[in-house]
């Protein structure tokens, strides 16, 4: 704590005003900083007000390193888990809870009152928000920085680079710290519709679901959850959690395959059982699918006009079921995505304090960072765990 008579406040500039600059900033100010945020924005915490649905999936019970691209996240997930950030949202005055997935939301199930609070905050603490502000280059000076923006220059005495991605409204700033030697991973959107060709006529679909994908021939998750078939597309949560592994994938995709069990509540067994009993051989599934997934599924069997249903008709249907195969023919596009994959490589950052090794003084803290999590509130967690861990070491 650097409150107190005789102690000069250090002058902290954020670049960015979304999740993990806003909660880096009322923390540094609450330590006794001198805040100032930079927006590129006409106002902070835009971002945050369409995320979960416009709910705020703001965390999850579950959040553990398995969730995110890479181990670098642990040591700060083991300090900051979900009890933690519940009860900082809470000293701030947001209540929270839990949905039976884990998913964690504010209690009135309302992003503006995450961002209301926030706000309300910032403005308690006296930290300098500064909008329509892009930073445009951060320049090492012998006692601190100086960061040139569309506004002017700033001095400071610290930097938090807090620029997040340019995944959905936002912007790409990775580049502000490459003239220190930090490194950029390419990015590739996730969390974000799975582009197809195979399903037809289904667009608006939803099914709970199991699924798999299979990148290469290997398969590296398989699920329960909801698809929603779109053209040409599967969105919905399940394809979601799907698309952070194709994106994930660095090496050369080949074949990209997703496989959908649409009665995962049945062995495959006793659902031929079930359709050689009570189907009629002209509709099969009429009784068990949508019509339009029904379609897609008979579509893909060998075709049998016989109007008599037969033990092989039936097993047939059932493995059609259960193993129905689309070829995924890439992720959607950045303005489709929630997070990008990618970003400032995390070799050069401190995995404690997100100092960056290269810099002194400069911190790199949210998804601008090479981290990206599955789809259910992990990465907003992210954005608050490292603002959290960066605002403890920074003064
Ligand atoms: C539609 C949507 C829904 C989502 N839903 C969820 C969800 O429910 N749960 C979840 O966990 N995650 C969700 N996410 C992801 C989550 O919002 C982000 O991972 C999180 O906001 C990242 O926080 P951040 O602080 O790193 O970046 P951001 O919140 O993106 O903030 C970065 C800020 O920096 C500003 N900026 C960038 N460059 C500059 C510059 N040069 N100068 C000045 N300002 C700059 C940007 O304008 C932005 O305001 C969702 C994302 C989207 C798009």
């Amino acid at each position: 704590m650097l409150q107190g008579v005789g102690v000069m406040s250090k002058k902290v500039l954020i670049i960015g005003g979304g999740a993990s600059g806003i909660l880096c900033a009322l923390k540094v100010a609450e330590n006794g900083g001198e805040v100032t945020i930079v927006e590129r924005n006409d106002r902070v915490g835009k971002k945050l007000l369409s995320t979960g649905n416009g709910k705020c999936n703001l965390s999850n019970l579950n959040v553990s390193a398995e969730a995110y691209n890479d181990t670098f996240v642990k040591k700060i997930l083991n300090k900051y888990d979900a009890k933690r950030i519940m009860d900082e949202f809470a000293s701030l005055g947001l209540l929270c809870k839990a949905d039976q997935e884990g998913r964690i939301y504010p209690y009135s199930e309302s992003a503006s009152t995450v961002v209301n609070v926030l706000l309300q905050r910032l403005a308690e603490r006296r930290v300098n928000v500064i909008c329509d502000c892009v930073a445009q280059k951060i320049e090492k000076k012998e006692n601190g920085f100086a960061v040139i923006t569309s506004k002017g220059e700033f001095f400071t005495d610290k930097v938090v680079l807090a620029s997040g991605s340019d995944a959905t409204c936002g912007l790409n700033s990775h580049s502000l710290v490459s003239g220190f030697g930090h490194k950029i991973v390419p990015l590739n959107y996730a969390i974000a519709p799975l582009l197809c060709k195979d399903v037809r006529g289904a667009n608006g679909v939803r099914a709970k679901v199991y699924a798999s994908i299979s990148i290469n021939g290997e398969t590296l998750m398989g699920e329960r959850g909801e698809l929603l078939f779109k053209d040409n597309a599967i969105s919905g949560v399940l394809a979601f959690r799907l698309s952070s592994m194709l994106a994930r994938y660095r090496d050369d995709v080949k074949s990209c395959q997703l496989e959908v069990d649409f009665v995962p509540d049945m062995p495959e067994k006793d659902l031929a059982e079930y359709v050689y009993n009570n189907c009629r051989a002209y509709a099969p599934l009429e009784g068990i699918l949508h019509k339009a997934l029904a379609f897609n599924v008979l579509a893909t069997l060998p075709m049998d006009r016989s109007l008599i249903m037969s033990r092989k008709k039936a097993n047939d249907i059932a493995r059609g079921c259960k193993t129905f195969k689309v070829n995924i023919t890439g992720i959607g596009s950045k303005n489709s995505a929630q997070v990008a994959g990618g970003g400032i490589a995390l070799e050069d950052i401190d995995d404690v304090t997100l100092q960056s090794r290269l810099c002194k003084g400069l911190y790199i803290i949210g998804e601008v960072e090479n981290v990206d999590g599955l789809c259910g509130g992990f990465n907003l967690h992210w954005a608050w765990a490292s603002a959290l861990a960066c605002s403890e070491d920074i003064l």
